[in-house]
Order: structure tokens, then C-alpha cells, then sequence
């Protein structure tokens, strides 16, 4: 399933690329909730966490290793900040292409309301 993740990977729609290579794609959300919202993604179509395999874990480890290369040059490492990844409707989420989200550069407070 073909989102417009793909089409932003592919660069036929803009967006604000912050990295790219053979496998993933990272850019900024269009909607940020927090000074550094970014979304890294990957490449190959893969629309949720459920459809993972083992096949991607190359791929997954990537994902984490530019998560923590992109909160370097942003400057938030030391600060922190949190990794997300939404699953499905109860999970909120909306693009079916799989995606981290990569936020920070404020407290960002608890986990889950209660
Ligand atoms: P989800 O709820 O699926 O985990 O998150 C999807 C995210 O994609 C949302 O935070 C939303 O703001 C972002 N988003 C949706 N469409 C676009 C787009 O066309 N460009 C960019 N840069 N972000 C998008």
C-alpha cells in the first residue's frame, strides 16, 4: 500500500529531508509537537509494525542508528527526547507506512495521559 510516505521518499512531493540513504528516509513532520519532530522512515514499503520480519531487522537497526545520529546534530541527545512508533487504530496511527517519531527539545512529560 503505496502512502505519501513513498512519494516523499521517491522526492515527487516535497518535505524538509534532514537525511537519506539506501534504506531510510528521515524528514520533518508536517505537523510538529515539539520544537525537533522528525520521522524516520523506512524506504521499503512496510505499513506497520505487524507486518515486520525478520528479513527487516537490518532495516529496524537503522532506523535506531539514525534516530540517534539525527538527535546528535539537533542537540538533543543530551536532553533527551523519545522514540515513538504508533501501531494501528488503537495505536493512533495514520500513515500506514511504517514511521518513528523522533521528539524532543522540551520536557515532553508523561508517557500516556491516565
Ligand atoms: P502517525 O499518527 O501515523 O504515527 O503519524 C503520522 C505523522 O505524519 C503525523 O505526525 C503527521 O503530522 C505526519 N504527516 C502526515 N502527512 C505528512 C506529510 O505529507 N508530510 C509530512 N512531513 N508529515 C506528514
Amino acid at each position: 500500500m503505496t502512502t505519501i510516505f513513498s512519494k516523499i521518499i521517491a522526492k515527487e512531493i516535497p518535505a524538509d529531508i534532514v537525511y537519506q540513504d539506501d534504506w531510510v528516509t528521515a524528514f520533518r513532520d508536517i505537523h510538529p509537537q515539539a520544537p525537533t519532530h522528525i520521522l524516520i522512515v523506512p524506504n521499503k514499503e512496510i505499513a506497520t509494525v505487524n507486518d515486520v520480519f525478520p528479513e527487516d531487522e537490518a532495516i529496524l537497526g537503522r532506523m535506531f542508528v539514525v534516530a540517534k545520529q539525527i538527535a546528535t546534530e539537533q542537540g538533543i541527545a543530551e536532553s533527551g527526547y523519545r522514540l515513538i512508533v504508533n501501531c494501528g487504530a488503537d495505536g493512533g496511527q495514520e500513515v500506514y507506512h511504517l514511521h518513528m517519531h523522533l521528539v524532543g527539545g522540551r520536557k515532553l512529560g508523561r508517557m500516556l495521559p491516565n
